[in-house]
């Protein structure tokens, strides 16, 4: 009896395709094949086999089966699943959780290594060759160096059979963290939060815990017991942990290798691609048992996965927003279940989504009130910059500069935070009031100092700086609107000549490893004054930093959005969080023209629950997340009529459902980028509906026309 094969292709089609079996392939659920689409061959992944049933129109047969080690069956529901919910297809999300198969892998090292035989002849440099070789097997061009002759020494010994090429293949395994390592002494508080972890790891069923304790508390410490707790508990266990941001991942990476001697594996962007191979099947085939990753690792298919903690869980860059479009730690939870594993969540400023469902009992609520040992929270105080403003075209106001003179005074290290890359967000002609935008984007252009650039940040467009206005060719008569961390970085050397100032932004850390060097030397204390973006507002220790100035605590307050109060609650009181460690008692400034602001006044008293009451009740009045469901559809084309009567009909298409209601078409706010045009349905639906069904319906009664594209946004977090 023959058999056909469903296929996933990691495309963004809308479900598998059968195939034939090739007789005697004896193909499993789970394995990679070469599959024919077009005159193409695809590697896709059989989701399900079934016996053929005769009469059937013939199918084409797979190509061959690949040797890669095969999609565990959590992993598989899990892509099925993620596709379900955030309406789109399977396969775009097989395609995230196969790249690391795509990858190449590394190339075999080749080592020369003695044999015991003797060359015929005996030479000075023949012998140097021999006695450097004793040190163990090395690649040839190293052997060459180490004793310091020609190539063409080593090649004679090769040929004589002294030395012989020994070819090693990449091993897919990461040193197993040593469990018997020592670790700290936990506090009280702590040891109690970490033995409730602990069981519950050990109970190895679905479970997630909300670990909410305040900047400084120990969280990591504490769940790297419950890490500890699963290791242990089952041999095989494997483990996850995610990060919102490269830039931590170093810091981790490093306390998780001073907890258990040795290093977890690493996946986010900037892994290399053999390396990306490497982790991948190691996650496979259990040769890794802890991964410490961005988002996209928790579609790494892992084997036996026991424990999966989002770090900084309330972070937005859990959310990835573009492509195949997801909210990681809600995916976590999920695969979680999927796993039979662990879920802990862990926050200073946990979101209100994970905070009601903490209140409501559906996770454990581990709370770490205080500071680890004698570190303090900082005190907080609100600058008024009604009364005391800056000068003109400054930026800091004089109660700020003041404690930064008295920080600098004392030795010790102030962290001024804006959100804002660049020098100036606006650049515009005092000739003819034109603001410079990018290309057929609703978009400013951003001024960049060190590249001497105009940058549009959303569709990554530059140009260097014209000197004459583009717009009425008036000469220098451009003038930059706004700060920017670059030109309070300015601002600061004016300052404090004498002073270490340094940036860190994504355009100062570009990359994990300019990431670290940053974030050491100002742990190092190398650096007096740091303005940064939010980029270092998560996570990072510096023992020595006593001063947070916020140079614009309002910015995050004009966006308008669903979370606009709460993420800049959480910003800043991430941000402020960064001050005094240790014995270093620290203070936090914040700069707003809205200092009766609720999220101000809630700063200030270091009050979240009032905060949190307050905002919840809001959301509670107008049957907002985390007490209804939302979703974006954003549809956009080049044409504006021809999207506008495509937006007229898809409104009448939407099915009518209760508890859900529909809002638009509307102009999204960004209207044109890169020059289509775009138009945002929101929909609200009460917690009971499925959103994603519904969402799903009514994308199949649609049929956008080929310019135009739908892009579905379930639970969306830019509304933009
Ligand atoms: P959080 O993640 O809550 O911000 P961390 O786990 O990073 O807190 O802890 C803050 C600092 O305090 C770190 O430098 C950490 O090493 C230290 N620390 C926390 N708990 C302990 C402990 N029990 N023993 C020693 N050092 C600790």
């Amino acid at each position: 009896m023959s058999r056909i094969a469903s296929v996933l292709l990691p495309m963004p089609l809308p479900e598998a395709f059968d195939y034939a079996e090739p007789e005697g392939m004896g193909l499993q659920v789970g394995d990679h094949v070469a599959a024919p689409l077009g005159p193409r061959l695809i590697r896709g992944v059989v989701t399900a086999i079934r016996e053929a049933a005769g009469g059937n129109r013939p199918l084409k047969p797979i190509d061959h089966r690949l040797d890669d080690p095969p999609l565990p069956p959590g992993a598989l529901e899990f892509v099925q699943w993620a596709a379900r919910y955030s309406v789109d297809a399977p396969g775009a999300a097989l395609a995230i959780a196969t790249r690391g198969a795509r990858a190449p892998k590394a190339r075999p090292d080749r080592v020369l290594e003695l044999t015991g035989a003797q060359p015929g002849r005996m030479t000075p440099a023949r012998t140097k060759v021999l006695e450097a070789a004793a040190a163990g097997p090395m690649p040839p061009a190293d052997l060459a160096r180490a004793a310091g002759v020609s190539s063409g020494v080593v090649k004679g010994l090769v040929d004589e059979g002294a030395l012989v090429l020994r070819v090693i293949e990449a091993e897919s395994r990461f040193d197993s963290p040593d469990l018997d390592h020592p670790s700290h002494d936990l506090n009280p508080s702590q040891a109690a939060a970490a033995k409730a972890l602990a069981d519950m790891v050990r109970e190895q069923a679905f479970n997630v815990a909300l670990l909410d304790g305040v900047t400084g508390s120990g969280k990591t410490e504490v769940y790297l017991e419950a890490v500890h707790a699963a290791l242990a508990a089952d041999p095989d266990a494997q483990v996850l942990v995610l990060l919102p941001e490269i830039a931590l991942t170093q810091a981790v990476l490093a306390r998780f290798e001073e907890r258990f001697g040795a290093k977890p594996a690493e996946w986010h962007s900037d892994v290399a691609p053999p390396m990306r191979r490497k982790v991948w099947e190691a996650a496979v085939q259990g040769g890794a048992r802890v991964v410490v990753g961005a988002r996209s690792a928790l579609f790494l298919p892992f084997r036996k996965l026991a424990l999966i903690v989002v770090d900084e869980e309330h972070d937005g860059s859990y959310k990835q927003d573009e492509g195949f479009i997801y909210q990681a730690r809600d995916l976590a939870v999920a695969r979680g279940k999927i796993e039979g594993a662990s879920v802990i969540l862990a926050s200073a400023t946990p979101s209100l989504e994970s905070l009601r469902n903490a209140e409501t009992g559906r996770y454990r609520w581990l709370k770490l009130t205080s500071r680890h040992g004698t570190a303090r929270l900082p005190d907080i105080t609100l600058v008024d910059m009604r009364e005391t403003p800056p000068e003109r075209d400054r930026w800091l106001s004089p109660p700020l500069v003041k404690a930064m003179g008295e920080t600098f005074a004392a030795g010790e290290q102030s962290l001024l935070f804006l959100n804002r890359r660049g020098y100036a967000p606006l650049v515009l002609c005092k000739a003819c009031g034109e603001k410079l935008t990018s290309p057929d984007t609703d978009s400013w252009l951003v001024e960049h100092r060190y590249s001497g650039r105009l940058v549009c940040h959303l569709t990554g467009f530059s140009m260097p700086k014209p000197e004459k206005c583009p717009h009425c060719g008036a000469k220098d008569s451009l003038t930059s609107i706004g700060p920017g961390v670059e030109r309070v970085e300015e601002e600061a050397r004016s300052l404090f000549p004498e002073a270490r100032v340094a940036v860190f932004s994504s355009d100062t850390a570009w990359d994990a490893r300019e990431a670290k060097r940053l974030v050491e030397a100002m742990a190092e204390g190398y650096i007096d004054i740091l303005v940064a973006t939010q980029a270092a507002a998560k996570g990072h220790n510096f023992p020595k930093l006593t001063l947070v100035g916020v140079v614009d605590a309002d910015l995050g307050l004009r966006g308008g959005d669903l979370r606009a109060a709460e993420r800049t609650y959480q910003l800043l009181a991430q941000a402020t969080g960064r001050a005094g460690r240790k014995d270093h008692p620290g203070r936090a400034m914040l700069q707003t023209y809205a200092p009766e602001h609720a999220v101000m006044q809630a700063l200030k008293a270091q009050d979240r629950d009032a905060f949190v009451e307050a905002e919840m009740a809001e959301r509670e009045i107008m049957k907002l997340p985390p007490f209804g469901r939302l979703g974006a559809i954003v549809v956009s084309g080049p044409d504006l009529q021809a999207l506008e009567a495509f937006t007229r009909t898809m409104a009448q298409a939407a099915p009518n459902a209760e508890g859900v209601e529909v809002y638009g078409p509307a102009d999204a706010p960004l209207a044109l980028i890169r020059g289509r045009r775009r138009k945002r349905f929101l929909i609200r639906a009460d917690r009971n509906v499925d959103l994603s069904a519904y969402l799903a319906t009514w994308r199949a009664r649609i049929k956008p026309p080929g310019a135009i594209r739908v892009s579905i946004d379930v639970d969306p977090y830019s509304f933009l």
